[in-house]
């Protein structure tokens, strides 16, 4: 079969994900046919790097011996099972094992199968959590300009990205804002760490105010993915933990995306040695290969809908592939090869690699800022390097970006304009620099 021969049957019958379908008349299609370690393949033998870990989900690479192992044995025993009513052993061993790893105080795992169901459910308990407490007046929430939790009507409402939210406001539950306190935005010659605490002081009065009708706030700590690859310095996340239990309000922390290792720590709190009240994860979980989400949260918040039925206080939440045992397999193994194969310490120094490997790109006269969290690397692309000034979106430079690095055999998908590496940490440090070098070629021709 040819590349030409896929498409074509796909866009008979598909509508893709976060498309504006009738940009494929004119930019085609990616089809792969298998993928191996960091790279994908298409149907006529051309290699790509996934250099986005397939939407940030791939940790150590496609078709890995030790995973696919994992899921063929599972395979064998118990592929699937309700989990209201019924256990089974690899959902309560990665239980075990999350509670384990994760901040300290996170003592109950909460399953569901995709991120934003994830933070679906954490929004749901949060605020049922005060209503069993007999305050149900504390129903709103707080959240960062530029952040983004997902896609479903909750979570969209407690994101920031304009393409995403505006056409959907109508049905959005109404939520406040606080100004991001990604560093991209501070001052000339401010500090990520003095403008986060700047920052810092419009929530502290937001929450000042509202105290009262606030269920949580919710966060992606140190990194806001998807509104930028936008990063900020850990003491904003210490400061909220504080305001947040003075003024009696969750913390909701949505490491979907920074979870696992991305920030160069297993999870990104840890950088601020706090425990939100809530913990999302999911993308990682399963190294990328099947759905899987979950949200751990304490004692206390637990036992607040541990009652006798007749109450009525439960948490009547599900999803039909809760706690899939595949899927937590897949996690199981996840969790193997963090505890065996060092991989935290190894990716200080790929992190290494990727920060020497752009250091060019740092002068170049349309790249506004090259910054990195850990496993993360971004790189802003802008009209103007004296002011920052962003070139008009209608130009699509990002796009422009993203055509020729597929030219040159990498998948590398920009957010807007703003170019990152978030690869699968078997990237080695040769296939970084090659990455380093189709950003170079493809940032002079989508702004030349
Ligand atoms: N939260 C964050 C921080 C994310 O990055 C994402 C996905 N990009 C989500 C939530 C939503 O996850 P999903 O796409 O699995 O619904």
């Amino acid at each position: 079969m040819l590349n030409s021969d896929i498409i074509q049957r796909d866009l008979s019958v598909l509508w893709h994900p976060c498309t504006q379908m009738k940009d494929h008349e004119t930019i085609p299609l990616l089809p792969i046919r298998r993928g191996e370690g960091v790279w994908l393949e298409d149907f006529e033998g051309k290699r790509y790097i996934d250099a986005v870990s397939s939407w940030w989900v791939n940790l150590f690479g496609h078709a890995h011996p030790r995973i696919n192992a994992a899921i063929r044995e599972q395979l064998e025993s118990l592929e699937h099972l309700i989990l209201a009513g019924c256990t089974h052993e690899p959902v309560v061993a990665l239980s075990e094992r999350l509670v384990d790893i994760t901040p300290s105080g996170l003592s109950r795992c909460f399953y569901a199968d995709n991120g934003s169901a994830a933070v679906e459910v954490a929004l749901k308990m949060s605020f049922h959590y005060w209503h069993n407490q007999g305050l149900s007046r504390k129903k709103r929430f707080v959240a960062l300009q530029k952040g983004y939790h997902g896609e479903t009507l909750g979570a969209l409402a407690v994101g920031d990205v304009a393409l995403y939210k505006n056409v959907y406001a109508p049905l959005l539950i109404d939520t406040l804002m606080a100004p991001s306190p990604a560093g991209c935005y501070a001052a000339d010659g401010e500090s990520y760490e003095a403008f986060a605490r700047r920052q810092f002081e419009e929530m502290a009065a937001l929450l000042a105010q509202h105290a009262d009708e606030l269920a949580a706030v919710i966060v992606e700590p140190l990194v806001q993915g998807a509104g930028g690859m936008r990063m900020y310095h850990p003491v904003y996340l210490s400061l909220l933990r504080e305001a947040c239990d003075h003024y009696n309000v969750h913390l909701i922390a949505d490491e979907i995306a920074v979870g696992f290792g991305r920030t160069g720590t297993l999870f990104a709190c840890e950088q601020a040695q706090i425990t939100p009240d809530f913990l999302c994860l999911s993308k990682g979980i399963t190294s990328g290969y099947l759905p899987l989400s979950v949200v751990l949260t304490n004692e206390e918040i637990y036992q607040a809908f541990y009652d006798d039925y007749l109450n009525l206080s439960g948490f009547f939440h599900s999803h039909s592939y809760t706690g899939n045992p595949l899927a937590c397999r897949a996690a199981l193994a996840t969790l193997d090869i963090f505890a065996e194969e060092n991989v935290i310490e190894k990716n200080r120094e790929l992190a290494q690699v990727m920060d020497e490997a752009t250091r060019g790109l740092r002068d170049h006269p349309h790249v506004g800022e090259v910054r990195q969290q850990g496993m993360i690397l971004a790189i802003e692309m802008v009209k103007n390097k004296g002011s920052r000034e962003a070139y008009p979106w209608q130009e699509r430079r990002g796009l422009r970006f993203y055509q020729h690095a597929l030219k040159r055999g990498a998948l590398l998908r920009p957010l807007g304009d703003v170019i990152y590496f978030m690869p699968p940490y078997v990237i080695t440090p040769e296939e970084i620099h090659q990455l380093a070098e189709i950003a170079l070629e493809g940032i002079d021709i989508a702004t030349g």
